[in-house]
């Protein structure tokens, strides 16, 4: 019989719980691309995204989460929904696809306890911490360290497996394990497609998204008035966007999830004047297991009523 290495037991593992992709970090401090992070900050392009740049001691240093850590078990899954993500021009507006099915947050909280548990019996002494947006960490250069995906010009990670089409969940903890070896730096070349795409203009170079432009930020994280000058800009989007995810070469690998399939919200079907007269009671109900639940109700109706303007204007 052939001896498992533990990274080995640990990706089996891992597979067996049902992720797609796996991928081992080690826990030292980060690479470039969390001192860019730092930039942007810095440079106030996150926006009213305040909790982004807090923690920075954790981002930089992800030991420090975990008494004893050693190495990082980065995660993804594949959302990827067959169906077609870009109703641009139709009545019922664009939600962008990870928001579609149920959270993402608590799919990957449940499948990382269970991970977890399958560790802990493999190896009594582990310790560990799970991370799924819960905690300040840089999960882009963890998923680049770990060779999970790679950075492309859009700023989204990049797996050769399922595209951009992914997210990323992590578990901190003491076992000692081989890192794998990095991804890629960037496997873009000269394609701009995404930049070239983008309606807003907030891809204002390679890798530097500004928030603040992004139609993602203003649908989702804004709140208030959107200021008129950005409205147009909209277009039909009603909760995110993916057309620089669309455009990308590198998504015609996209396939169909299994951890996400056949679990749209009704939301999602609904013409933009219900959504523009939802009531908080109806939000409240139709987002308790959705990502949608982020823009609040208010949100919502904001961005169903500015969508329809758009769509109006067209
Ligand atoms: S999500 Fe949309 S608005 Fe934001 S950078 Fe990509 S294309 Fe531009
Ligand atoms: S569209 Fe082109 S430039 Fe943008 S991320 Fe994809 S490959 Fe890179």
């Amino acid at each position: 019989m052939i001896p498992y290495s533990q990274e080995s037991l640990v990706k089996n593992i891992a597979r067996e719980v049902g992720f797609d992709a796996v991928g081992i970090a080690g826990i030292e401090p980060s690479l470039e691309s969390d001192r860019m992070f730092d930039r942007w900050i810095d440079d106030g392009r996150h926006g009213e995204m305040r909790y982004l740049s807090g923690g920075a001691d954790k981002r930089h240093d992800p030991g420090l989460l975990l008494e004893g850590a050693k190495s990082i078990i980065c995660t993804a899954l594949n959302y990827y929904d067959a169906a077609p993500s870009d109703r641009e021009g139709e009545q019922e507006g664009v939600f962008a696809m990870y928001a579609r099915g149920r959270d993402y947050h608590a799919v990957f909280s449940e499948m990382l306890s269970d991970m977890s548990e399958r560790l802990s019996a493999a190896f009594p002494r582990m310790k560990s911490v799970a991370c799924v947006d819960t905690q300040p960490i840089s999960e882009r250069d963890i998923a680049i360290r770990s060779g999970v995906a790679w950075l492309g010009k859009n700023t989204c990670v990049i797996s050769r497996e399922f595209g951009s089409w992914i997210v990323l969940g992590e578990l901190i903890t003491s076992l000692d394990l081989s890192p794998d070896a990095p991804a890629a730096q960037s496997l873009c070349g000269s394609c701009t497609r995404c930049i070239d795409a983008c309606p807003t203009g907030a891809l204002e170079e390679p890798y530097s998204l500004d928030a603040r432009r992004c139609i993602s930020y203003l649908t989702i994280e804004k709140r208030g008035e959107i200021p008129s000058e950005q409205r147009a800009g909209i277009g039909g989007h009603v909760f995110g966007c993916d057309i620089c995810q669309n455009v990308c070469p590198y998504n015609r690998v996209a396939k169909p999830s299994t951890a996400f399939s056949g679990e749209s919200n009704s939301l999602v079907t609904m013409s933009l004047n219900e959504l523009v007269g939802i009531s908080d009671s109806d939000y409240r109900e139709l987002t308790r297991e959705s990502a949608i639940n982020r823009c609040k109700a208010e949100g919502l109706r904001r961005n169903a009523r500015i969508a329809r303007e758009n769509l109006r204007r067209e």
